[in-house]
């Protein structure tokens, strides 16, 4: 199993040292994991800094790929927190640097957070779910360079409405646009530790995909301390198995490699 999506202390919010989470990995018998700090430029929180040291960020890689070396595969990606006016910071990012595997992930929604739930303050829930994948949509269509979109209704974790198909619209011109280039989603199975107990995004959204034909889907824990390494890697791969699908997707140099389900 590949869990590709997961934290060290290069990210901001994470203080688990990048080779206790490869020794947790191991120990839960992974044959590969990516790590995937934050890079989150002009975060609305000003109290938290999502910037990651890239030089250091190699050397770290480099020195547990090597000591992990014949027991388990490290890769070196990055989840980049993106707004609009970032498209181009970001363009300039991913073409000095040689990571195997980019997620693009929406953290904040017109100039506000997510997590302190600025978004949902002065409009209705409907209001802000619009805004989240309006912007999302307006972000893919301007940027391409990355991998995968991260947990694409993160929006849902926070204020859960039983309705997110009333955005398929939206949710199905992100696909149209996101197909054709080769890039894919991920499911994110961090969504039991936020008490929502289901994986990211919702089973309809990765129906939708499918049937749109989407082939490439990753799978991570989103893990930001060893305990939850791998953690319900083996229910994603049932739940995409269900749907239909038969390979699993991980990266390297940005190439996807599909694994047979
Ligand atoms: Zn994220
Ligand atoms: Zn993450």
């Amino acid at each position: 199993m590949h869990d590709f999506h997961m934290h060290s202390t290069f990210s901001a919010d994470c203080d688990a040292p990048m080779e206790k989470m490869a020794d947790a990995a191991v120990r839960k018998g992974l044959t590969s994991i990516c790590f995937t700090d934050h890079i989150d430029y002009d975060y609305p929180d000003p109290s938290i800094v999502f910037d990651v040291n890239l030089d250091e960020y190699a050397k770290a890689h480099k020195a547990v790929h090597d000591q992990f070396s014949g027991k388990l595969d490290i890769r070196k990606g990055i989840e980049l927190g993106i707004q609009p006016h970032l498209v181009k910071p970001y363009n300039e990012l991913t073409k000095e640097q040689n990571f195997d595997f980019i997620i693009l992930s929406m953290h904040s929604t017109d100039g506000k957070d997510l997590h302190s739930g600025n978004l949902f303050k002065d409009c209705t829930l409907h209001e802000a779910y619009d805004k989240y994948y309006t912007e999302l949509l307006d972000c893919v269509k301007q940027f391409e360079a990355f991998s995968i979109l991260g947990h694409l209704d993160l929006v849902t974790r926070y204020k859960f409405e039983d309705g997110v198909h009333h955005f398929h619209d939206v949710i199905e011109e992100i696909f149209r646009t996101i197909i054709p280039r080769g890039q894919g989603i991920e499911i994110n199975t961090s969504g039991y530790k936020y008490n929502m107990n289901r994986l990211l995004p919702s089973r309809d959204i990765l129906e939708l995909y499918k049937q749109m034909g989407g082939e490439i889907i990753t799978v991570g824990s989103d893990a930001h301390r060893p305990e939850r390494v791998g953690d319900r890697i083996d229910e994603a791969y049932d739940l995409l198995k269900d749907i239909g699908f038969n390979y699993v997707t991980t990266f390297k140099e940005r190439k996807p490699e599909f694994h047979k389900l």
